[in-house]
C-alpha cells in the first residue's frame, strides 16, 4: 500500500454536509516531526466560501439559532466542553502531529479550550442590558444583540484553543461562525465540526473551510455578507484584513504578532526568573504571540544571570513532540525554520553576539537549537522584529526608568513580565508598560477568564472574558415614551400645537403646569 493510502482523508463542513473541495483539489497536511504527510484535506477556494457565506446567511436570518434561548445556546456549548474532554487525548495528539508542539502542551490546549467552551456558555445566560435614567417622561433600555455571521481565522499556533477563542464567544452570543484554520494545521479545528455537530448545533451555524488563507480568509474578510471577521495571525495579514473589511465597514478583531519584554531587576528571585526566562521563550519552540522573546536583564547580575540562563538552556532536551522525555518540539514547517535561520545570520550580521543555539538540529523533522543572543542593542532587526521561533536576545539595562524605555520602544504591545520582590516597582513598571498582557513574577499563565490582546500593532479588539462576548455583539438602545402625547413639533394650530409646550426633542418636561411662554426656545412661533 502507498503512503497515500494510508492516509486520513479529510472533508469540510460547508451548510451541515462534509464535503470535497468544489474543485475537487487536494493538499497534505504535514507531520513537522516526521516531514512525512499524516492527512489529506481539501484545497477550498471561492466556489466553497461562496457557499458556506450563502449557508451561514441563512442559517442567521432565518434558522434557529440566533432565535434561541440563552439557557439553550449555554446548554450545547456545555455539551461541546464534554465532548472535547471526552476525547481530549486524541485532540491532544492530533494537535501535535500536525504542528509539532509536545503533547503536554496539546493537553494543556485541548483542557483550555474546554474550559473556553464551558465559561462562555456560563457567561451567555449572565448577559444583562441596562436600563437608564433618562430626562423627560421617557424610559431608555439597552440590549445586546448578535452581530451576525462571523467569521474566524486562526493561526497554526495554538489550533484548536484559538478556534475556541472565537467560536464559543460567537455562538453563545447567538451568532453564526465561518471557521477557516491555517492551512498548514487544520485538522483539529475539523475535528470540532464533528463535535459541534454531535452537540447538536443546527445546519449552517458552525462551518470550517479548508484551504489557503490568501483566497479562501480573503474572500471571508472581502464578503458584503459577513458582519464580523475575527482574525488571530501577523500584523502583514492583519493589515490586509482591516483593508479588506473595508468594503462593508464589518467590525474586525485582530490579533497580531508581538516582541513582549521579560523584565528582570536584580532583586529578583534569581532562580524562579531564570525557570520564567527559558518558559517565556522555549514553551511552544518560541511559536507563541505573548512569548517573552525581549529578555531585559538589570546589569548588576547580568553576568551571573546570563551564564546560568545560557547553561540550562544548552540542557533543554529537543526531540520528538510525542515522547515524555523531549522538552521542546520541531517548528511547524520547513518555511517557519528558513525563517529562524535567516534571522539568526541577521543578529550575526548586526553584531549581536550568539552565546547557544543557531543551529537547525541534523537528520528529518524541523528541528532547531534553543538559540540565545546576548549584549543586544534594542534597534537590531532582532529585536525588533518577530521572529516566532526558538530565539531570545538579552538586553542589558541598568535604571527602571531605563528598563520602561527599553520594553516599550517597538511597534508591538501584546504581553509582558517583571520579575522583582519590590511590589512597588513591580507596579509601576507593569503600569508603564504599553501592553495589553502582564505578569509579575511568572510568565504565559492564559485564563479564559481575562481579556487578551494587545496595544499598538499588537491588535484591535479583545479574545477571552467578558470583554471577548462583548466582541460579538451589537448594542441597541430602546427608548419608549410615557407620555401617550404626539412630540407637537409640528403640530401647528392642533390642540397641543397651541399649547406649545415643546421646548426640545430632548426635553419635553415643561408637559406641566410650570411652563413660562416667555422662557420657551421652541420651534414654531404659532405656538406662542
Ligand atoms: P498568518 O498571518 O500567516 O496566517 C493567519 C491566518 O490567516 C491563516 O489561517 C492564514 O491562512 C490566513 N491568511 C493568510 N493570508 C490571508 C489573507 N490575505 N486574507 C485572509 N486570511 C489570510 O499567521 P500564522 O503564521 O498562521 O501565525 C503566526 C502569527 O500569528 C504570529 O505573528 C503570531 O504572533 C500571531 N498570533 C497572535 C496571537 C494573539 O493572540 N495575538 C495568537 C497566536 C498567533
Amino acid at each position: 500500500m502507498s503512503t497515500i493510502q494510508q492516509l486520513k482523508t479529510y472533508q469540510m463542513l460547508i451548510d451541515g454536509q462534509w464535503v470535497a473541495a468544489a474543485s475537487g483539489l487536494t493538499y497534505q497536511v504535514v507531520d513537522p516531526a516526521t516531514e512525512q504527510p499524516i492527512a489529506i484535506v481539501p484545497k477550498g477556494a471561492v466556489a466553497d466560501a461562496e457557499r458556506a457565506v450563502r449557508a451561514a446567511r441563512k442559517a442567521f436570518d432565518s434558522g434557529p439559532w440566533p432565535r434561541k434561548l440563552a439557557v439553550e445556546r449555554s446548554e450545547l456549548l456545555h455539551k461541546a466542553a464534554g465532548l472535547i474532554r471526552e476525547r481530549a487525548e486524541d485532540l491532544a495528539l492530533l494537535e501535535t502531529r500536525q504542528m509539532g508542539k509536545l503533547l503536554a502542551e496539546s493537553l494543556v490546549d485541548v483542557n483550555d479550550a474546554a474550559h473556553t467552551f464551558d465559561y462562555y456558555a456560563g457567561l451567555a445566560v449572565e448577559q444583562h442590558g441596562q436600563t437608564l435614567e433618562v430626562p423627560g417622561e421617557s424610559m431608555s433600555m439597552v440590549v445586546r444583540e448578535p452581530i451576525g455571521v462571523t467569521a474566524g481565522i486562526t493561526p497554526w499556533n495554538f489550533p484548536l484553543l484559538m478556534a475556541a477563542w472565537k467560536v464559543a464567544p460567537s455562538l453563545a452570543a447567538g451568532n453564526v461562525m465561518i471557521l477557516k484554520p491555517a492551512s498548514v494545521s487544520p485538522l483539529t479545528s475539523l475535528e470540532l465540526g464533528h463535535i459541534l455537530e454531535a452537540a447538536g448545533l443546527p445546519e449552517g451555524v458552525f462551518q470550517v473551510l479548508t484551504g489557503p488563507g490568501g483566497e479562501v480568509g480573503d474572500y471571508l474578510a472581502t464578503s458584503g455578507d459577513i458582519d464580523m471577521v475575527a482574525f488571530t495571525g501577523s500584523v502583514e495579514v492583519g493589515k490586509a484584513i482591516m483593508r479588506a473589511g473595508a468594503g462593508n465597514v464589518k467590525k474586525v478583531g485582530l490579533e497580531l504578532g508581538g516582541k513582549s519584554p521579560n523584565i528582570v531587576f536584580e532583586d529578583a528571585d534569581f532562580e524562579a526568573a531564570i525557570d520564567g526566562a527559558l518558559v517565556g521563550i522555549f514553551a511552544g519552540s518560541g511559536e507563541v504571540c505573548s512569548a517573552g522573546s525581549r529578555l531585559l536583564v538589570q546589569r548588576s547580575i547580568y553576568d551571573r544571570f546570563v551564564g546560568e540562563l545560557v547553561s540550562r538552556a544548552m540542557a533543554i532536551r529537543v526531540g520528538a513532540p510525542a515522547e515524555e522525555s523531549s522538552e521542546m518540539g520541531p517548528l511547524v514547517s520547513q518555511q517557519q525554520l528558513d525563517t529562524v535561520e535567516r534571522y539568526v545570520k541577521i543578529g550575526l550580521q548586526e553584531g549581536a553576539k550568539l552565546a547557544t543555539g543557531g543551529h537547525r538540529l541534523e537528520g528529518r523533522g524541523y528541528y532547531y537549537e534553543p538559540t540565545i543572543f546576548v549584549d543586544v542593542d534594542n534597534r537590531m532587526r532582532v529585536a525588533q522584529e518577530e521572529i516566532f521561533g526558538p530565539v531570545l536576545v538579552v538586553i542589558p539595562f541598568e535604571t527602571e526608568a531605563e528598563a520602561i524605555a527599553i520594553a516599550n520602544d517597538t511597534i508591538y504591545g501584546l504581553a509582558g513580565a517583571v520579575w522583582t520582590r519590590d511590589v512597588t516597582r513591580a507596579m509601576r513598571v507593569i503600569k508603564a508598560l504599553r501592553a495589553g498582557i502582564t505578569w509579575v513574577n511568572t510568565y504565559h499563565p492564559t485564563y479564559s477568564e481575562a481579556p487578551w490582546g494587545g496595544y499598538k500593532q499588537s491588535g484591535v479588539g479583545r479574545e477571552l472574558g467578558t470583554f471577548g462576548l462583548d466582541e460579538y455583539q451589537e448594542v441597541k438602545q430602546i427608548n419608549i415614551d410615557l407620555t401617550g402625547r404626539a412630540l407637537g413639533v409640528y403640530q401647528h394650530g392642533t390642540e397641543d400645537g397651541k399649547q406649545g409646550k415643546v421646548v426640545s426633542l430632548n426635553d419635553r418636561r415643561p408637559f406641566n403646569d410650570e411652563f413660562k411662554a416667555d422662557e420657551w426656545v421652541g420651534y414654531c412661533e404659532n405656538c406662542r
